[in-house]
């Protein structure tokens, strides 16, 4: 399974797609770091392919 992840553009916190998929908007779980992550930073691909895979993304 590929996994999708996003990175914090500012503290390199690396997220699961699932998690923002599931919050939409979150902000960045990062020590210290108040930069709001949203799925919608996914590259195109990666957000096509996680909501046509997303069942498997369910554990
Ligand atoms: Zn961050």
């Amino acid at each position: 399974m590929k996994i999708i992840t996003h990175e914090c553009p500012e503290c390199r916190t690396v997220v699961a797609a699932n998690e923002l998929e599931d919050n939409r908007v979150m902000k960045c779980p990062g020590r210290d770091c108040e930069t709001v992550l949203r799925f919608d930073d996914l590259p195109e691909f990666d957000r096509d392919f996680f909501l046509e895979n997303r069942d498997q993304y369910r554990l």
